[in-house]
């Protein structure tokens, strides 16, 4: 007998672990490992992936249930993605089920169905029900019309005969406890395939023409349908809807050729093409600089190895990376591998495709957030059906399902949206490297100002992660020198009187670039900011009931809402508190800069990019298009403009506020306000004009500023890495987030404690509790329990401890038992324990 082994998707820790199922002989040719199949559970059918397959002894396996169905033709898992779920799970302490389900498109995460259909008593007529239940007899009318509905259909979901028949649900009940109407369960995905009606000669050619001949003249139309089949025989199958509109003829008359035997009228699956009807400029290769030379070089040998092996392409803001990755993509497809190009969601602009689809034209699948659900599953399954071979996407590309993985390219790879911040709490860059590993695959991971991590860890050869071979590339390819960056300081503005948001220098530089008609850049640090409604009369803030943390102000709908629960409500004319009408909202929001714009520099015209303007399907792309087509002489935006846009006509990068986010409670606050700088620096000046950045700040001597100023990420790595070493944060020991929340602050008090001290208590037994100070050795230090940052949140107050660590101690492991046996012993409580590893947020 073959038993499989399945994963099921029950939501509680119990059950994380495989369960044994029999396989249908019906079945056996269709289960492998990595596919996905409905299961009873209990007294339900669940959704389960296959993780491994057994032979089992005839004795063992009675009273064990059978798989019910398989849901795909081909299983949307590889085995070596199950066994990535395996490592997932370890790696970041979540379920294996959750690591799995994050794998595929939300269109496969199906749902149970109940399906009714016609019972065994249902012919027998309701005499001995008549009689049994007399009571019922006024309700023989509606049982005819639902047996009537289900007989017809065969197989009636539920939903549909609930919808039907509002007002039957006792009368299909008592039907279904008699066994006139039986109920099973079936897995349904979201969105299924699309289907098109598509229309092909059901005859051969010469008798296609012969027939032509006798068609009578009230059939012209047909005979019309019929010729133009004939002409256009090298493009069918086609629509049925092209057939319509190109002809001008109706469904019926296309049915009749049918009818006839002429033709034949089938259902094909179609792709939903996200970029369809687009246009994109081939490109070819271009000769390389010999910087790109060098590097392309050195990567393309490990390529054509197929070997693993990880390399950190530090390379400045337009020193052609991109043009390495597709040559080196070229160079795996070429073998018959494929690759995955990995991109921050906000730098996935249409340009960013287009420089791939220019290249690798409709081989390319594009896995993004802003797509369909419907368009992300057909791009999905382009890959899975092996009609694609180069993926691009956001975080979770990296687990497109290419059967022969070669490459996997990691742009901005220091971008903490790798990270997700829902379980499974994954990083993509690590998942990506023990991926390529599995396979013997190559990962270049590309930056002009590598995260710390990573750099120390191709410096000193000796993380726990993985060794990076450090590849550079300083200058430009253009030959074009990296922007003059000029900082301003903000207070000596205010002490020389100007209470402007813009310095004067800043004022200056965009009149003259709206002298000569050139493009400025302008960006908001937003990072810390938020548009919060204040009374000005008596301070009251507006807060969310739930969060404990003021809502922010939305101005397209008026209302106010907190980002974490969703809870919104109108903004009040009057303060709630005083009475007052002095109640407004604040923050240096975007719009707050444009009013200021056309107050200073009246005519100016502005293209506002945030998340206020960006939430249409489409906007971005249509306000980089306008940008590009010079209709405007500003883009002001939030992070968005930072990214990767390329546009020849900018000369001008100005940042408002370039330090708004160095007092967040983060150690990698520096560290990212040098990237943002240097990212957004690097928009300025890429073509044949050279550029200029003025970056306004508060405090100017930070040496995040100071050293973004003068484009030397080394200095700043210097120093960065001496405070991390002091205060002992990574990469010179890694961390575990615990955060603990209950309903009840003085029941989650005692457990917060209580999860410290056992936490401790078994790390002195193992003797790893200790200090970081010793940088040679194993060790684990915990910090809390405090309160987290964010105190309340839907309700439940929270609290966080913070494990550090260093060595090759299973700190993770130990962070997990304490949890689970902490969970275990306050069952029912409502104590919830999650544990972000390696977080990229400490709030
Ligand atoms: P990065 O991603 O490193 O910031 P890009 O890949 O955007 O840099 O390249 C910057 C510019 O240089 C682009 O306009 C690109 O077309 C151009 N470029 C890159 N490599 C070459 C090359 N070998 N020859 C000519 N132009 C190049
Ligand atoms: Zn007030
Ligand atoms: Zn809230």
């Amino acid at each position: 007998m073959e038993i499989a082994k399945v994963i099921v998707d029950v939501p509680v820790r119990s059950t994380d672990r495989p369960f044994d199922y029999l396989i249908p002989d019906s079945l056996k040719l269709w289960i492998e490992v990595g596919s996905r199949v409905a299961v009873p559970f209990g007294h339900r059918t669940v959704q389960g992936f296959v993780v491994s397959l057994e032979s089992g002894e005839t004795g063992t396996v009675s009273g064990m249930k059978p798989i019910q169905e398989v849901l795909d033709l081909l299983p949307p898992l590889s085995p070596e993605l199950v066994e990535l779920g395996d490592w997932m799970s370890q790696r970041y302490a979540c379920r294996r089920i959750s690591a799995l389900q994050a794998m595929l498109p939300t269109a496969l995460k199906g749902k149970a169905e109940r399906l009714i259909t016609l019972g065994d008593a249902a012919d027998e007529g309701d005499s001995t029900a008549d009689e049994l239940f007399p009571m019922f007899l006024e309700t023989d009318e509606e049982e005819n019309r639902i047996s009537e509905f289900v007989g017809r259909h065969g197989e009636v979901s539920m939903k549909l005969l609930t919808r039907t028949f509002p007002q039957a649900a006792e009368t299909v009940k008592f039907m279904l406890r008699r066994g006139v109407l039986a109920e099973s369960q079936s897995i349904k995905d979201k969105m299924g395939k699309k289907k098109l009606k598509a229309v092909d000669l059901a005859i051969g050619l010469s008798a296609a023409r012969e027939s032509l001949a006798g068609f009578p003249a009230r059939s012209a139309r047909q005979k019309e349908v019929l010729s133009f089949l004939i002409d256009m025989e090298a493009m069918l199958p086609m629509p049925m809807k092209d057939i319509l509109s190109i002809l001008q003829v109706t469904a019926g008359t296309v049915k009749a050729l049918e009818d006839k035997g002429f033709i034949e009228i089938s259902e094909i699956e179609v792709y939903r093409d996200p970029y369809r009807g687009r246009d994109f400029k081939p490109s070819t290769p271009l000769p390389l600089t010999k910087e790109q030379e060098a590097v392309y070089n050195r990567i393309a040998a490990t390529v054509d190895e197929q070997r693993h092996e990880v390399f950190l392409l530090h390379g400045v803001t337009g020193s052609g990376k991109t043009e390495i990755y597709l040559q080196c993509i070229q160079r795996c497809v070429d073998q018959g591998r494929q690759a995955v190009v990995l991109v921050p969601e906000i730098a996935l602009t249409p340009q960013m495709v287009e420089r791939f689809k220019g290249r690798f034209g409709s081989g390319v699948a594009v896995m993004h957030s802003r797509l369909s659900v419907g368009e992300r599953y057909d791009e999905w399954r382009k890959i899975r059906e092996g009609k694609a071979s180069v993926a691009v996407g956001a975080r979770s590309a990296v687990f497109a399902p290419f059967m022969s993985l070669g490459l996997i390219i990691m742009d901005e790879e220091h971008e903490s949206s790798y990270k997700q911040e829902e379980n499974p709490k994954y990083h993509a860059r690590d998942v990506a490297v023990r991926r390529a590993e599995q396979g013997g695959a190559a990962v270049i991971l590309g930056s002009a100002t590598p995260s710390l991590e990573s750099y120390h860890a191709a410096r000193s050869q000796s993380d726990i992660h993985f060794s990076p071979v450090l590849l550079h590339m300083p200058s430009r390819a253009l030959g074009n020198e990296l922007p003059k960056v000029h900082v301003t300081d903000m207070r000596e503005e205010l002490k020389e009187g100007n209470r402007s948001m813009f310095s004067r220098r800043l004022h200056t530089a965009l009149e003259s670039r709206l002298e000569r008609g050139e493009q400025t850049v302008l960006l908001l640090n937003r990072r810390g900011f938020s548009t919060f409604v204040m009374c000005r009369s008596c301070g009251y803030v507006a807060g969310c009931p739930d969060c404990d943390i003021s809502l922010t102000y939305h101005s397209r709908s008026d209302n106010l809402r907190c980002h974490y629960c969703g809870h919104a409500e109108p903004a009040p004319k009057l303060c709630p508190e005083c009475g007052s009408e002095h109640i407004r909202f604040f923050g240096t929001g975007t719009q707050r800069v444009e009013e200021e714009l056309g107050k200073l520099f009246p005519g100016i015209r502005v293209i506002r990019m945030d998340v206020d303007t960006t939430t249409e399907k489409g906007s971005h792309e249509k306000l980089l298009n306008q940008f590009r087509d010079k209709k405007a002489d500003v883009l002001l935006g939030t992070q968005m403009v930072a990214k990767g846009l390329d546009f020849p006509d900018v000369t001008l990068v100005g940042v408002i506020t370039a330090d708004s986010a160095l007092n967040l409670p983060d150690f990698r606050a520096a560290e990212k306000t040098f990237q943002l700088l240097t990212q957004v620096a690097g928009r300025a000046g890429r073509h044949q004009l050279p550029g200029e950045v003025v970056v306004q700040s508060y405090t100017p001597e930070h040496y995040s500023i100071v050293h973004a100023s003068g484009h030397d990420y080394h200095s700043f790595v210097r120093e960065e890495l001496k405070h991390r070493r002091e205060l002992h944060y990574p990469p010179y020991c890694r961390l575990i987030l615990v955060t603990l929340s209950h309903e009840q602050l003085p029941v989650l008090l005692r457990l917060a404690e209580n999860y410290a001290l056992n936490l401790q208590g078994k790390a002195r037994q193992l003797r790893w509790f200790g200090s970081l100070d010793k940088l040679s050795s194993d060790a684990l230090d915990l910090l809390g329990p405090v309160a987290s940052p964010l105190p309340r949140l839907k309700g439940r107050y929270r609290f966080q401890c913070i494990i550090k660590w260093r060595g090759s101690i299973d700190a993770i492991g130990l962070a997990r038992e304490v949890a689970e046996e902490l969970e275990d012993s306050v069952r029912d409580t409502g104590l919830q324990i999650s544990l972000d590893v390696d977080p990229q947020m400490l709030m």
